[in-house]
């Protein structure tokens, strides 16, 4: 096993974990297989107490992990499927030595930061890159373990120690070190300044890493003689040193390593030049440089919570982008803050009112994702009767899906007050309850979680199609409320149909409604299992049904053309051409993405 060590200098946010992202498919693409590992030194078990608002959202894993959003990148460009243990946090590794600990297991011994917590952080690391995570038997040739935080952050010292130790464990041409830094660019001169560089490898080396290769985040390419001044000053050959200047999307920060021979330099560290082909990506450039060139917009209104950070509802973000660009359209997301739908918004701000209007009349579709809480979610109701009442497309997405048979239930059947037990625990029509497995005493890692199978009912409904007439599929979950399976009867002869189900049957998992053109509900999270090229079905039929294709893609996936069959994506109408988007997404409102 070869390992790959990921740090961060200077500031936080310089996209780390979208160059250890990239630094794994440049590898792939060089025919190896990848394996990778993110470390929070913070004390939480997992991410799953975090808030999203401010941390980012919670990533979901297969076996039910709740982890960092990191994770998430690693599994979208690589095309993996990780676990819970691949998200090494401060929290994971202290209990596990406390537990060893109590057992008695270091009895007499003194338990200390080093040896004890250090020598966990090894063996974790070795145990978890074993564990294969693209489908084949054995472990990866290579993982990238990405370390979280800044070089010289208190909390990750015992990281720090211990990934030094391991260094010299493992030996030379097995262990490579990327050190992601800043050159910032004076705007006055112009000129590239190389010294929190220096300072932060200096840092670096104090604790006894030596870094291999430096990835410098700047706004241009460095020049020559800043090159050549890092390289004295820091110590690392000229041709190790690579500029991550900014790009038009994130799609090209692996072709930016791939352009500077980044690739070499990793390689000839890691002594497998000439073990290696030549990085193929193709197919991943064409996607890149497609997601510039499109011009003509799909507009999605993401009716949520309020939020300055896109981060929040990343995987869904990049979900639609997935699906946008299959479509060949260029994804304009407009945030709608859902509290600003509501009447009593009217009451003490018309501005934001009318604006929360103008922007969901103004989209092609309205996707209402998952969520937590009260705060919102009548102006959520209201956005699914609009799209319902208009048949305007609408996918919600776990409390999305909870939002529509609320919405549905009130105006349909007339259950005035009709609501989930999570917001009106008194309600006289509870038509989404708590689960009965789900714990109100503990928080962390109590909800329905992780990857579970949903069994189509009728192969006719439009979600079934859009999956190509799966009988089943598995989808990640994570929720502690569902819809009351006693009203399920009144529902469909009502004409909201629950078209996908648990294995029991009692539990519902997709909602339909056969007549509108897209009005669909999940309780599971389609958008963790979305992949540059791979599509999510139930996003695309989202993005599909808004720009007026849905028939053609029911019949592609319907056909076994679909997607699946070759990993590619596909060209339902010809692009029209033009140029500037970051990220490939636009949004309204707060420059996310910029
Ligand atoms: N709050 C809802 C529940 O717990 C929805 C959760 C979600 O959207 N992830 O069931």
């Amino acid at each position: 096993m070869k390992y790959v060590l990921v740090t961060g200098g200077v500031v936080s946010g310089l996209g780390k974990g979208v160059t250890a992202s990239s630094v794994g498919l440049i590898l792939k693409a060089c025919g190896l297989r990848v394996t990778t590992i993110k470390i929070d030194p913070y004390l939480n078990t997992d991410a799953g107490t975090m808030s999203p608002f401010e941390h980012g959202e919670v990533f979901v894993l297969d076996d039910g992990g709740e982890v960092d959003l990191d994770l998430g990148n690693y599994e979208r460009f690589l095309d993996i499927i990780l676990t819970r243990d691949n998200n090494i946090t401060t929290g994971k590794i202290y209990q596990s030595v406390i537990d060893k600990e109590r057992r008695g297991d270091y009895l007499g011994q003194t338990v200390q930061v080093v040896p004890h917590i250090t020598d966990a952080i090894q063996e974790w690391i070795e145990r978890v890159a074993a564990i294969p995570v693209d489908g084949k038997e054995g472990p990866a040739d290579v993982c990238v373990v990405e370390l979280g935080g800044t070089i010289g952050d208190i909390e990750s010292m015992p990281f720090i120690e211990a990934l030094g130790q391991f260094s010299y464990r493992v030996g030379v041409g097995n262990f490579c070190l990327i050190h992601v830094s800043l050159v910032p660019v004076l705007s006055v001169v112009g000129e590239q300044k190389t010294k929190p560089t220096q300072h932060s490898v200096r840092g670096l080396r104090s604790l006894g890493l030596t870094p291999n290769i430096l990835a410098c985040r700047s706004t241009i390419e460095l020049d020559g003689n800043v090159k050549e001044k890092l390289s004295r000053f820091c110590h690392v050959p000229m041709e190790n040193i690579i500029t991550l200047f900014d790009v038009s999307n994130i799609w090209h920060v692996p072709l930016l390593l791939r352009d500077q021979n980044a690739h070499e330099a990793i390689l000839k560290v890691l002594n497998l030049n000439g073990y290696t082909r030549e990085p193929v990506l193709g197919e991943w450039t064409s996607r890149a440089d497609l997601c510039d060139l499109l011009s003509e917009p799909v507009r999605i209104a993401m009716v949520g919570k309020y939020t300055g950070l896109a981060d929040s509802y990343l995987s869904v973000l990049k979900a639609l982008l997935h699906a946008s660009v299959a479509c060949h359209r260029k994804l304009c997301v407009d945030w709608v803050p859902a509290e600003d739908l509501e009447v009593s918004t009217a009451d003490k701000n018309l501005k934001s009112y009318k604006s929360a209007w103008k922007l969901l009349q103004g989209a092609d579709g309205i996707l209402v994702p998952g969520g937590f809480g009260d705060r919102g979610v009548e102006g959520k109701i209201l956005a699914a009767k609009y799209a319902r009442e208009n048949r305007i497309p609408y996918l919600g997405i776990c409390l999305g899906m909870q939002i529509a048979v609320i919405e549905f239930a009130r105006s349909v059947l007339g259950l005035r007050n009709a609501n989930s037990t999570e917001f009106d625990p008194n309600t006289e029509n509870p038509c989404v309850i708590f689960m009965p497995e789900g714990s109100k005493i503990h928080m962390g890692g109590t909800m329905r979680l992780g990857s579970r199978k949903t069994y189509f009912h009728g192969m006719q409904s439009k979600c079934a199609k859009l999956y190509g007439n799966r009988s089943f599929i598995d989808e990640r979950h994570r929720h502690r409320y569902e819809v009351n399976f006693n009203m399920v009867q009144q529902f469909e002869d009502a004409g909201l149909l629950f078209t996908g189900k648990d294995e029991t049957g009692c539990r519902m998992e997709i909602v339909e409604l056969p007549e509108h053109p897209y009005f669909v509900g999940a309780q599971f999270h389609p958008e963790f299992k979305s992949r540059p090229g791979k599509p999510s079905p139930l996003l695309l039929g989202l993005v599909a049904a808004a720009i007026g294709q849905l028939d053609a893609v029911l019949m592609r996936s319907a056909t076994k053309t679909c997607r699946r069959s070759n990993g590619s994506s596909h060209l339902y109408e010809k692009p029209k051409l033009a140029n500037g988007s970051m990220d490939g997404i636009y949004c309204n409102g707060n420059g996310l993405h910029a």
